[in-house]
């Protein structure tokens, strides 16, 4: 199984030279230097998937490889490999059993009631804990069923004071033989000294009530001690271990087993909270029923739900240390397994009605299609071509068009969405473009008025700057017909707009929409469904793309238009600007055109602007006072941004200062250079849609990456060093979704279409596509989930809302 071969990458380091060494009868042996070394770095690496005394053997095996006799090396190098077969515990594949759980919707939705208790209904949990933990957003049994470890540590058995190292966590077991108050620099500190036989370990408190703790740790009680050990004065201590005693019948639950490591809950203990969550796990896990069939389970190698809650809790002794940490374990994968099948399930049911609803069906070879491409200054790409096709063939069938269109900055989507929009306007129907934002929808509005002009579209921008009047005129439009395309932001969609006869919806998700808005958006056409054409301009990954947009057809624009070079890209420090803008001096003598971009950071957007205002001076009075600068910024009125942009595209100024405004839609093909001032404020993906501004025409661009506070090796430095390196939007955008997490980069993270509960498209991904095979095969064996009522009941409680499904009756 895949859990066996994950081990093998991180066993790895240390199998790979022990099998070399040890093949042939040892042949390589004799020649390999530095063995010790590499095996010694390589058991630090998996420290803590061994069991601390298995650790401690190997690394004495160690000691002093390289000089001992070359049979005394091989004995040991075997002697290592028995070892460390006992250290992985091997998650073999005797997983528990189990069969369906055969339950019907009114004990399922008793269950869920009971899930659903506040967290006081738990034995151990008061007013005041249930308080603290609502701080953490636990508020139901639910909740803290959910409420996962971080880390886990082996207790599983108790190691002896004299083998510990500084800073391991440890379990011990040993005798207190002294115990009081002691001062540390006016400090008054209880300190007790343990004894094993095998050494002496101090611990220590700051707080405590002397009386109770002097009762509690009388010299002769035997103890256990965990935590994590350091140093202090040349003796070992553990500061505010958790304290076991071994006469006490609880034991069991926080020693003597791999021990879950919870998050902190400002105000109650970690032994408290593992109470109170092992009560919640033994009482209410069973009652988390997930209904996904055992078949699909079994044949993935996962756990249904409640198994892997109880697993997740409290592993089996016998489990793998090194994978739970990673969250890799069979527990963390059912988990993952289970959210991402519901989602899917709901993406592929989506998907197929609305492959099944009536839709218009449009005539795509119109006179006016055939003379606006030919009174384009250019030739679509071959790309372009194919995707016009595709979109095509998709308007010209009766059922609503649901397709995504995607490519990287400067490949030419706008051409084809506008051509999209030709073809339904020529059939007599409206077109409504959605941007996320008032200024993206400004600047699509400046880049279809192009195209629009060229053939006679009449276009409307509806957006918060107007005034009632000129709304009103719009609303007016639209309902008698006359205006044909109408772009804005969510707002075209209010209750007050109507449109005569909608029969093309463009979103421009720049990532900021979703699956839910999208839907939403369908249900202001009356009559047939529209059809959709999703655009985004940052390349999704593939991760990403299944998820949010698991229910579209997909088209890629790949190809730029001809003659395109990739924008070389620099980075500077602060101290080296100036070199900077040397290589905009170079290019405006060529007669090309500069940017300069100024971050908007929303907390100190005064100040910035100001940066860029004074940026703007400074650079017209001491950098270029031969050149004219204009100055772009997100504060000023829309006629006034218009007039600066003008202004520049026509080369009355040469160089435009901004701050982000520019980010989207901008398009000055003489601009071949373009400076980021505190470029280690922006994202990555940002910076990337940035520098699509630049390169835009046959002539070799610049990016110049400017960073006023950068540490090597800094997240930041990292980002800035990618966009170097590369110009491909779609491993840009797979980096950024590392660094930044998925909800970051789609900006849904309020909406709650990424509120997974514990998985996460990036780290889950190989469950994330198997969940997706699962669950389209399944509705291709059923399509209306008829064998299956439970399950279609979870997923329209889940999903029904957020994906507007129909009922699958
Ligand atoms: P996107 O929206 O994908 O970022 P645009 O549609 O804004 O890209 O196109 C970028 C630039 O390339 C624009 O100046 C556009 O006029 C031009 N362009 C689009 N398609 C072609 C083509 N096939 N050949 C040459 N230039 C093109
Ligand atoms: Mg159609």
């Amino acid at each position: 199984m895949e859990k066996v071969h994950l081990n093998e990458e991180k066993w790895g380091a240390i199998l790979r030279p022990l099998r070399f060494v040890s093949k042939n009868k040892f042949a390589n042996l004799p020649k390999v230097k530095n063995l010790e070394h590499t095996l010694k770095e390589a058991l630090e690496r998996i420290k803590d998937a061994l069991p601390p005394g298995i650790y401690q053997e190997i690394h004495s095996l160690l000691e002093d490889l390289e000089a001992v006799s070359l049979e005394e090396k091989k004995l040991r190098i075997k002697k290592i490999f028995s070892l460390l077969e006992e250290g992985p515990q091997k998650e073999a594949n005797n997983l528990p059993s189990f069969e369906d759980v055969p339950i019907d919707i009114e004990t399922y939705y008793s269950y869920r009631k009971e899930l659903a208790k506040p967290v006081q209904f738990l034995k151990g949990v008061g007013p005041k804990i249930a308080h603290k933990l609502a701080k953490r957003e636990i508020k139901t049994v639910e909740d803290l069923l959910f409420f996962l470890p971080k880390a886990y540590e082996d207790r599983r058995r108790m190691q002896p004071i004299g083998g510990l190292r500084v800073g391991e966590q440890a379990v011990v077991e040993g005798e207190v033989i002294l115990s009081g108050v002691v001062k540390f620099k006016k400090r008054r500190v209880f300190e007790i000294v343990i004894s094993d036989g095998t050494g002496l370990l101090a611990a220590k408190w700051f707080h405590f009530n002397e009386k109770r703790y002097r009762e509690t740790f009388r010299p002769g009680r035997k103890v256990i001690l965990a935590g994590e050990i350091s140093a202090f004065a040349g003796r070992k201590e553990i500061v505010h271990p958790e304290v076991e005693f071994p006469e006490d019948e609880k034991i069991g639950l926080h020693v003597g087993r791999v021990l879950p490591v919870y998050p902190v809950v400002e105000g109650v203990s970690p032994k408290v909270l593992r109470r109170i969550i092992a009560h919640a796990v033994e009482e209410y896990a069973e009652k988390a029923v997930s209904p996904i069939p055992a078949k699909i389970l079994k044949k993935r190698g996962l756990l249904p739900l409640p198994l892997a809650l109880k697993g997740i809790h409290f592993p089996d002794p016998g489990d793998d240390i090194y994978l739970l940490n990673e969250e890799e374990s069979v527990y963390h994968k059912s988990l993952a397994f289970d959210e991402f099948f519901y989602l899917e399930l709901a993406l592929a049911l989506r998907k197929s009605q609305i492959a099944r609803a009536p839709g218009i069906s449009f005539k795509t070879q119109t006179p006016r299609v055939k003379k606006f491409l030919k009174s384009l200054p250019f030739k679509l790409t071959r790309a372009q071509t194919r995707v016009l096709k595709e979109i095509e063939k998709d308007m010209a069938n009766p059922y609503p068009m649901n397709r995504l269109l995607q490519g990287d900055v400067g490949c030419g989507k706008t051409v084809v969405a506008f051509l999209a929009a030709l073809i339904a306007i020529d059939n007599g129907y409206q077109v409504a473009l959605m941007a996320p934002t008032e200024i993206l929808a400004e600047q699509h509005y400046l880049n279809f008025r192009k195209y629009a002009g060229l053939i006679g579209v009449e276009i409307a921008l509806l957006t918060g700057g107007k005034t009632p009047r000129e709304k009103k005129t719009i609303y007016q439009g639209l309902e008698e017909g006359h205006v044909h395309l109408a772009i804005g932001t969510h707002a075209l969609f209010q209750e007050t707009v109507e449109f005569k006869k909608l029969g093309l919806v463009i979103v421009d998700e720049q990532h900021r929409f979703g699956v839910l808005q999208r839907a939403a958006l369908r249900q202001k056409a009356k009559g047939l469904e529209p059809d959709t054409l999703v655009m985004t301009a940052t390349p999704i990954p593939r991760t990403l793309a299944m998820t949010v947009y698991g229910d579209l057809d997909v088209s890629i624009i790949d190809e730029l238009p001809a003659g395109r070079k990739p924008v070389k890209t620099y980075l500077f420090t602060a101290k080296d600007r100036l070199k900077a803008y040397e290589v905009v001096r170079r290019e405006l003598a060529k007669g090309h055109k500069a940017y300069v971009v100024f971050p908007l950071v929303e907390e100190s957007e005064k100040m910035d602007l100001l940066a860029a205002t004074t940026m703007a001076e400074h650079l017209q009075k001491e950098l270029f006072p031969s050149y004219k600068v204009g100055l772009l910024h997100g504060k000023m009125k829309p006629a006034e941004k218009e007039a600066a942009m003008t202004a520049f595209k026509e080369g009355r100024t040469q160089i435009l200062v901004s701050t982000t405004v520019i980010e989207v839609g901008v398009d000055v093909p003489e601009a071949t250079v373009m400076v980021i001032e505190n470029a280690e404020r922006f994202g990555l993906s940002q910076l990337h849609q940035l520098r699509g501004r630049v390169g835009r025409s046959a002539r070799e661009s610049y990016c110049l990456l400017v960073a006023h506070k950068l540490k090597p090796g800094s997240e930041a430095f990292r980002r800035l060093k990618i966009l170097c390196q590369t110009t491909d939007g779609f491993k840009i955008a797979e980096e950024d979704m590392k660094i930044r997490g998925p909800g970051e980069i789609l900006g849904t993270k309020q909406s709650g279409f990424f509120a997974f509960r514990r998985a996460h498209p990036v780290r889950d991904y190989d469950m994330l596509v198997i969940a997706r095979e699962e669950a389209f095969a399944l509705l291709e064996e059923d399509p209306l989930l008829e064998k299956y009522p439970l399950l279609k009941e979870i997923l329209m409680e889940r999903w029904q809302e957020r994906l507007k499904l129909s009922e699958v009756a």
